[in-house]
C-alpha cells in the first residue's frame, strides 16, 4: 500500500468507527514536537494521553528498542526473560510491591488486579467476600470487567449483562464509603487522581480514610496508577505523595513511554492467590516491551528527570491563569505535577473540545478529560521553551474561541 493513497478518509473506509480522529495524520515525533503528513509542526502538550512521559523517540529508548529488536522479541511464558526480570526488580525495589504481573495495557493490568482481589478474598475469607467498591468518575479500562468497575455509565451502556457485585459511590466521600463497605467487600478500587473523569484529586484525608476502612474490613486497596504513575505527579507513583500504601497497584501508559505494556504490582502474600495457571497473557512480559520499560524506569529514577516536573507545572499553570484572567473560562485548575486539568466554568460546560480543536489550528496538541475539562499531560522532560511557545499558541487559540463565541 502506497502512503500517498492513505489519508483521513481511509479511516472512515476501513476502521471500526469507535474513534473520531482529527483530520491531520502525524507521521513523526521528536521530543515534544510532532509533524504531520503535510509537514506542519505541532507542540505536544498531550503526550499521547500521558503515555509519552519522555517525549517522542527519546534517544535512549530508541537505542534500547533497536538493541532488543536484534536480540529477542518473544518466547512464551514457558520461559522467562532477562528484560522482564530486570524491570520487575526495578519496580519492586522502587515501590511497596514484592511481585509483578506483566500485561500489555492498563485495562489488562486492572483486569488482573480485580481478578486477583476476588481470588484473594475467596481463598482467605470464603465465597461471600466478592464485592468491589469503586467511584463515579473512575476509569479503569474497556474490558467488560474494567468498564463495569469504572464509574461511567456511558461506557457500559449496551454491553449488559455486566459482571455483578460492583458498587459505585461518590469520589472523595468517606461517609459514602463508610456506608457502603462491609465484610463482603473484597476491594476498594480508586485512582489517586480521577483522570478521565475530569482530573479530580483525591484528598490526602480521603486516601487515608479509604486505607483505614479497607483495613477494618479486610478489603484490599487497589490503586489504579495507569495515568498517574511513572513520574506524572512528580513522584514515581502518586501514592508516594499521598502517604498511603495500596495492596495492589496497576501501571501502564507512561510505563512503556509509548511502547505497549502494563503491570500489576502487589505483595508476596496477596500474589500467592495468583498461583500457577490462574491467570496469564501471551504477550505480557515480552522482552521487547520489558526492555523499553526497564529503560523508562531507569531514566525516571534519575533525580534530574523528575526534578523539573514541579517548575514545569508552575510554568503551565501560570499561563493558564493568565488566560483565565483575560477570559474567565476556568473555574479551577486541578491535578498534580504534569497532569493538569482546567475545569471550565458553567458557561463553557460541554465545550472542552472546542478549545482542543482551536489549539490544533494553532499547532498545539492538548487533551480533554470529559466534556468540561481541558487536560494537559505533556512529556515530563518537555523543554521550558516548548512550554512557553505552546502556551502562547494556546492563548491565541482561546482568543479565537472567545472571538467566535461573541460573533456567533
Ligand atoms: C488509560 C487508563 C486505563 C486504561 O488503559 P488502556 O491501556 O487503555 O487499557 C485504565 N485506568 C486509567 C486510570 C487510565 O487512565
Amino acid at each position: 500500500m502506497m502512503n500517498d493513497d492513505l489519508n483521513r478518509a481511509t479511516f472512515d473506509d476501513v476502521m471500526v468507527p469507535n474513534y473520531a480522529p482529527s483530520s491531520i495524520i502525524p507521521v513523526k515525533g521528536k521530543g515534544s514536537k510532532v509533524w504531520d503528513s503535510e509537514g506542519n509542526e505541532y507542540l505536544d502538550l498531550a503526550g499521547g494521553i500521558a503515555v509519552n512521559g519522555l517525549g517522542h523517540c527519546h534517544p535512549e529508548l530508541v537505542d534500547v528498542l533497536k538493541e532488543q529488536g536484534e536480540q529477542l522479541w518473544h518466547l512464551s511464558n514457558v520461559w522467562t526473560n532477562l528484560p522482564a526480570l530486570s524491570l520487575a526488580t526495578r519496580l519492586t525495589d522502587a515501590t511497596f510491591a514484592d511481585k509483578v504481573f506483566f500485561a500489555n495495557s492498563g485495562g489488562e493490568a486492572n483486569e488482573a488486579a480485580f481478578k486477583l482481589a476476588r481470588k484473594y478474598a475467596q481463598d482467605n475469607y470464603g465465597p461471600e467476600k466478592y464485592e468491589i467498591i469503586s467511584f463515579f468518575h473512575g476509569f479503569h479500562g474497556r474490558t467488560l470487567f474494567t468498564v463495569s468497575v469504572g464509574g461511567q455509565e456511558k461506557y457500559t451502556q449496551g454491553f449488559e449483562p455486566l459482571p455483578q457485585g460492583i458498587t459505585h459511590i461518590p469520589y472523595n466521600d468517606l461517609d459514602a464509603l463508610r456506608e457502603a463497605i462491609s465484610d463482603k467487600t473484597c476491594a476498594v478500587v480508586m485512582e489517586p487522581i480521577a483522570a478521565e473523569g475530569g482530573i479530580i484529586n483525591a484528598t490526602e484525608e480521603f486516601a487515608k480514610g479509604v486505607r483505614e476502612l479497607c483495613d477494618q474490613h479486610n478489603a484490599l486497596l487497589v490503586f489504579d496508577e495507569v495515568q498517574t504513575g511513572v513520574g506524572r505527579t512528580g513522584e514515581l507513583y502518586a501514592y508516594m505523595g499521598l502517604d498511603v500504601l495500596p495492596d495492589i497497584m496497576t501501571s501502564a501508559k507512561s510505563l512503556g513511554g509509548g511502547f505497549p505494556i502494563g503491570a500489576m504490582l502487589t505483595t508476596t502474600k496477596i500474589a500467592k492467590s495468583m498461583g500457577i495457571g490462574t491467570h496469564g497473557s501471551t504477550y505480557g512480559g515480552n522482552p521487547l516491551a520489558c526492555a523499553v520499560a526497564d529503560k523508562v524506569i531507569e531514566i525516571m529514577s534519575r533525580p534530574e528527570t523528575l526534578a523539573g516536573v514541579k517548575t514545569k507545572r508552575e510554568l503551565i499553570v501560570s499561563q493558564l491563569n493568565a488566560i483565565n484572567e483575560k477570559h474567565g473560562i476556568f473555574k479551577e485548575i486541578r491535578g498534580k505535577g504534569l497532569l493538569i486539568g482546567g475545569a471550565l466554568t458553567e458557561e463553557w460546560q460541554g465545550k472542552a473540545r472546542e478549545f482542543l480543536q482551536a489549539a490544533m489550528k494553532e499547532g498545539v496538541m492538548i487533551l480533554i478529560a470529559g466534556p468540561n475539562v481541558v487536560r494537559i499531560a505533556p512529556s515530563l522532560i518537555i523543554p521550558d521553551e516548548d512550554i512557553r511557545s505552546a502556551m502562547e499558541k494556546l492563548a491565541i487559540a482561546v482568543d479565537n474561541v472567545m472571538a467566535a463565541a461573541t460573533t456567533a
